[in-house]
């Protein structure tokens, strides 16, 4: 049989394969003297799926193993006497969701979605996913229940706690409402605090909310201050 046609053969995977080093080999079928297929393993040679070399098999995976240090060691499998070498499927291994790489992806789409104000459905949209899977193909993209119940929720809490020290160290807190309406014209109120950190000027939105009428807004303001419980913003707000 010519070189040329053994390239195209198919390779079998072997049955009773235990060694991962059997990802890389496989046998050739049988033939019959007209040179057609049976379906019986030639188990004479195992057959290299790289480089479709022959390689005598004599019943173990040395002359195998052998073989792809020698010819192919670009591609890591975990040999029966090395433990240090990782397997070709570790490289193909999901990231953990608590992995650094993970957390840091998750991280950032959650800062896409609320700083551009997209809807969570966003991480359902497939070409959203195809931008990922092609940056990370070991990035597994958390649901959009995820998203809704834990991953922004823990986000907002954590930068509300920051807000909070920032308020609470702060000698003076000024706080200004804005009042708009969308273009559907339902009002909201805008609650930002500004403080001096540091010599440098600080804004915290610390809630907008929709205001049903005028009398809501010190209700609204009230409730803001005592959730944040910063007594020199109560104080701030005596005086407004
Ligand atoms: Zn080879």
């Amino acid at each position: 049989m010519s070189q040329q046609s053994q390239e195209t053969q198919t390779i079998f995977d072997f049955p009773g394969a235990k060694s991962s080093v059997w990802s890389h080999f496989g046998f050739y079928k049988k033939t019959t003297d007209g040179d057609r297929p049976t379906d019986e393993l030639d188990k004479t040679y195992a057959i290299c799926r790289q480089c479709h070399s022959k390689v005598k098999y004599i019943g173990n995976t040395t002359n195998l193993q052998s073989h792809i240090s020698k010819h192919h060691f670009t591609y890591p499998y975990k040999s029966h006497t090395t433990h240090t070498q990782p397997k070709l499927v570790d490289f193909m291994k999901k990231l953990p969701n608590n992995s650094p790489k993970a957390m840091v992806l998750t991280k950032a789409v959650a800062v896409h979605l609320f700083s551009d104000m997209r809807p969570i459905s966003t991480v359902e949209s497939s070409s959203f996913r195809e931008i990922l899977r092609e940056a990370e193909p070991k990035y597994t993209l958390p649901s959009r229940t995820s998203f809704r119940e834990s991953i922004l929720p823990k986000m907002y809490d954590d930068t509300r706690a920051k807000v909070k020290q920032e308020i609470t160290k702060a000698m003076d807190v000024s706080v200004t409402t804005d009042c708009w309406t969308s273009n559907v014209t339902q009002s909201y109120m805008t609650v930002t605090a500004h403080l001096m950190c540091n010599w440098q000027l600080q804004n915290f939105v610390l809630q907008t909310r929709e205001l049903p009428g005028v009398t809501g807004n010190f209700k609204i303001l009230f409730f803001k201050l005592e959730n944040y419980q910063a007594p020199t913003l109560l104080k701030t707000c005596m005086m407004l």
